[in-house]
């Protein structure tokens, strides 16, 4: 099952992601896919207010992790220019610890990102418009996409 809506204006790609951040639990993961301005960072900004982050979220490209602290920890992880460090991140202390994971760019370190996890496909479809899809891997994510509410979040 995937799930794929319309997307249109910045505002409306982070408050859909402040929606589905309340329902967002400790462990959770997930992989951020889409070209450079598809809108990852934004979806993130977005989870960073449903989380209750006070901080500005912003691009982690240069130091690969950001943590912030909010209702829940948030590790934003941006891995474009990951290289061959990959294992000398410790990546696992945040996949398996006690906050929600954010990883754009997850499919260049697909060989050590947990299978279970929430696949966003964001895609450019005009100067405002997206296209996201969430694909679920593992029971978890599958629950959570469908306790996921576009109507309620996003209304009419
Ligand atoms: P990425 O992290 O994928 O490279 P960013 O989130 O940094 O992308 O940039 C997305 C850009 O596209 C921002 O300038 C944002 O304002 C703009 N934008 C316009 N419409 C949307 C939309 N519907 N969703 C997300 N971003 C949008
Ligand atoms: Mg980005």
């Amino acid at each position: 099952m995937t799930y794929t809506w319309r997307l249109t204006g910045a505002a409306q790609t982070q408050r859909f992601a402040a929606c589905l951040a309340e329902l967002l639990q400790p462990g959770d993961l997930m992989a951020l896919e889409g070209d450079l301005g598809a809108g990852k960072t934004t979806f993130t900004q977005g989870l960073g207010r449903g989380l209750d982050v006070s901080q500005v979220v912003n691009s982690p490209t240069f130091t690969i992790i950001k943590e912030y602290q909010g209702r829940l920890p948030l590790y934003h992880m941006d891995v474009y220019r990951v290289g061959d460090d990959v294992d000398s991140l410790g990546l696992d202390d945040y996949f398996f610890g006690e906050g929600v994971c954010v990883v754009e760019w997850a499919s260049l370190i697909e060989e050590v990102l947990p299978q279970e996890r929430l696949t966003v496909y964001l895609r450019t479809d005009g100067a405002d418009e997206r296209t996201i899809k969430l694909v679920p891997q593992g029971a978890r994510y599958v629950k959570l996409c469908e306790e996921f509410d576009f109507d309620a979040c996003i209304g009419d």
